[in-house]
């Protein structure tokens, strides 16, 4: 039996002409499924009852179960969730005063290995599938029982990975007849593989991107994010370029600031080296001690890095991360339940 949402509308209406129907149908479905989020065709009542049952026979729905919910003092909530195959992810709503954003998973797991990350501690074990990717964004929307506005690609793996998988499931959540979430309420956020940003750019999909630096010169990166090793920063730079060409849009830029680690002014020079160019705008994270070598600067020290960054002429911002106490902010998310 297929997945079925796994597959786009076009998929879904080549099936349903396979199987001998009209290929509206899938419209139907479609506006059934991701509009009023009903998860059983025998409930879909403008079907005939034959077709209801042909449905049923011919396709299956994923099942994700929600094992447990933490919620933080800030109200960010993380979800984990069991896949069918027993493996588990987590997922993160952040809600903010006028709009929520969901930080949802591409893997289980990570292979890339960044040394401050806690999920790439853990290695990587699999892809997500399209539906799977999907299944997370209605889960919940139906659980906080509002629609999401932003959905970002921040939570477990490298969605440029799982590139075919991430995009069908951005396809199936953009799509009017459906869920219709804008296309510039997705970002992915990835780690620096620059065949992914390029594909991006031609893709003509103007889904938002964001790319994880944390440090502009190729030794610090390397040790810190090895997957800087294949892709140093004069070829990250050169897809960046070419993606801004191609887009015209602005890219967002993750610094996750450690203490005597990337914090110099040393640090500041090449990232302004780096920045220079381009239209951009850095989030400065005060790093997540999610191992204990790595701590975070102080306030002051903070604050001065940001101010020397826009004084350079550089728009950024310090982001305070949400849901530390629960360990739902940037890095902490794990695939194993804490004992
Ligand atoms: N692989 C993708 C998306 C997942 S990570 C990427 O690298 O962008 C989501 C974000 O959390 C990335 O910017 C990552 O660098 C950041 N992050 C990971 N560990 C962190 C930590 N301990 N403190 C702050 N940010 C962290």
């Amino acid at each position: 039996m297929k997945d079925i949402l796994s597959l786009d509308l076009d998929e879904l209406k080549r099936e349903m002409v396979l199987s001998g129907e009209r290929d509206y149908r899938a419209n139907q479905i479609f506006k059934w499924i991701y509009a009023k989020k009903v998860f059983d065709f025998s409930e879909m009542t403008d079907l005939s009852t034959g077709l209801r049952h042909k449905l049923g026979s011919l396709f299956q729905f994923t099942t994700m179960k929600e094992v447990e919910r933490q919620i933080s003092v800030d109200g960010t909530k993380k979800f984990l969730l069991k896949l069918e195959d027993d493996n588990l992810i987590e997922t993160v709503v952040l809600s903010h005063p006028r709009h929520v954003t969901f930080c949802i998973s591409s893997q289980v797991g990570c292979a890339l290995n960044c040394s401050f990350c806690a999920t790439g501690a853990s290695g990587f074990t699999r892809d997500l599938s399209a539906s799977e990717i999907v299944t997370q964004v209605i889960l919940m929307e139906n659980s906080i029982g509002r629609p999401v506005d932003n959905i970002v690609f921040m939570g477990m793996g490298e969605p440029f990975l799982n590139e075919a998988n991430v995009y069908k499931a951005i396809k199936i959540l953009h799509d009017p007849v459906g869920r219709n979430l804008g296309i510039r309420h997705f970002t992915i956020s990835t780690a620096g593989i620059p065949e992914g940003i390029k594909r991006l750019a031609d893709s003509g999909m103007d889904v938002r991107l964001s790319v994880s630096l944390h440090s502009a010169s190729d030794e610090k990166r390397s040790s810190l994010m090895p997957v800087n090793k294949n892709y140093p920063l004069d070829s990250l730079r050169r897809a960046l370029d070419y993606y801004q060409k191609k887009t015209g849009n602005r890219i967002t830029f993750e610094y996750a600031l450690i203490k005597g680690v990337n914090d110099s002014k040393e640090d500041l020079t090449r990232l302004v080296e780096f920045l220079m160019g381009m239209k951009s705008f850095v989030n400065i994270i005060p790093v997540n001690p999610v191992k204990p070598i790595f701590a975070r600067p102080s306030d002051q020290e903070i604050a001065s890095f940001s101010e020397s960054l826009k004084k350079a002429g550089f728009e950024c911002a310090i982001r305070h991360e949400k849901g530390t106490d629960i360990d739902a902010a940037c890095g902490q998310l794990r695939q194993k339940r804490r004992g």
